[in-house]
């Protein structure tokens, strides 16, 4: 379902629009050198939105610098003390991911007043490791069930207070479980939902599960925007995030490089040429598809709409576009002339 289009800064978060890639930084808050060339590794790595943890009054100083100094909309990340949350709105955050679960009515409804006044908008952030006693007791433990009613739960408190700039994630490290959440949470309600797998780990075991969990949901047609949790450089969030989207086919401008697994009918070093393609297109926002294939047997055929390719044979390579043959060449200038070519399209 097209959720409520919300704006945090420059972007907008639901409307059935594109699909936004966020992150978080790791850097100490507080140390302003640090975290500002964190976020401007963020930025240039095509973050649309990023996220930093904001523990007190020193951080909140901080943040006032880097709201000033960058144009990407910046996210507090609170946990427990509205007033800090409440102080995070009223210095210009985009959003401010708070639970106001815990906190007296009197408490929400000040952070309401400051969102409403600064337009700041709430991400509820449901997550498995501190789901509600009451809804572990009713469920057996935590459940999808159980994610979705706590983000519903939540989601009342704010619209009490006749609040509706609401951002909803329901994250678990159980891929399933977090599908199932968002799959019922987004039949429940017409807010955005941020989607991820949290504490997905560390490395290609990390990816592999983020890519399935909000693959899954993307696919579904659920997720408005969505951040990779990995440990480590949070710009590898990003890249990983920017590869779903557009495994997903939810996003077209980029070089894409379709080349086969290679077999005994491979007769030259397929491995080492898709690597040079894969540095000369390396961050190009422009729909290009590319191949390079193993062998002529299947090669142009299985890459037929391809911009360009190249298919090897034992000592002779065939270029083609489009599907047509361009010509048949000694591999090494076939080689050449396929990375001149490239390197034409993508300046062209
Ligand atoms: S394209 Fe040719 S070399 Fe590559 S996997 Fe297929 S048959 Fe093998």
């Amino acid at each position: 379902m097209i959720k409520r289009a919300v704006k945090a800064g420059r972007v907008t978060i639901g409307g059935g629009g594109a699909v936004t890639v966020q992150s978080m930084t790791n850097t100490d808050t507080a140390d302003i050198e640090a975290t500002s060339a964190q976020l401007s590794a963020l930025e240039k790595a095509g973050c649309d939105i990023a996220r930093l943890a904001v523990r007190d009054k020193r951080d909140v100083e901080a943040c006032g610098t880097y709201i000033e100094r960058f144009g990407m909309p910046l996210v507090a990340d609170i946990q427990f003390d509205y007033r800090l949350a409440v102080a995070c709105a009223d210095i210009g955050f985009a959003k401010v991911r708070f639970n106001p679960g815990n906190t007296s009515s009197a408490g929400v409804r000040e952070l309401v007043a400051a969102c409403k006044a600064n337009g700041c908008p709430i991400r509820i952030g449901i997550n498995g490791g501190s789901l509600e006693k009451d809804i572990k007791a009713k469920y057996g433990g935590v459940t999808a069930d159980g994610l979705a009613e706590s983000a519903i739960r939540t989601v009342r408190l704010l619209e009490r207070e006749s609040f509706s700039d609401i951002v909803i994630s329901v994250k678990a490290s159980d891929v399933r479980m977090t599908v199932d959440a968002y799959t019922k949470l987004d039949r429940l309600c017409g807010y955005p939902l941020h989607i991820g797998i949290t504490e997905s780990g560390a490395g290609e075991d990390a990816v592999v599960k983020s890519a399935v969990g909000i693959g899954s949901l993307l696919l579904a047609g659920i997720g408005d925007t969505l951040r990779v949790s990995l440990t480590g450089d949070p710009v590898r969030e990003v890249e990983t995030g920017r590869r779903i989207l557009r495994a997903a086919g939810l996003e077209k401008d980029y070089v894409e490089i379709v080349s086969c697994p290679t077999c005994a009918r491979c007769f030259y070093d397929l491995e080492s040429l898709v690597a040079k393609c894969a540095k000369l297109t390396a961050g190009v926002n422009k729909r290009l598809k590319i191949a390079v294939m193993g062998c002529v047997v299947n090669g142009p055929g299985e890459a037929s709409d391809a911009d360009l390719g190249i298919a090897g044979g034992k000592d002779k390579a065939v270029l083609f576009r489009k599907g047509g043959v361009i010509g048949t060449y000694p591999t090494a200038e076939a080689e050449e002339k396929f990375l001149a070519m490239t390197e034409e399209l993508v300046r062209g």
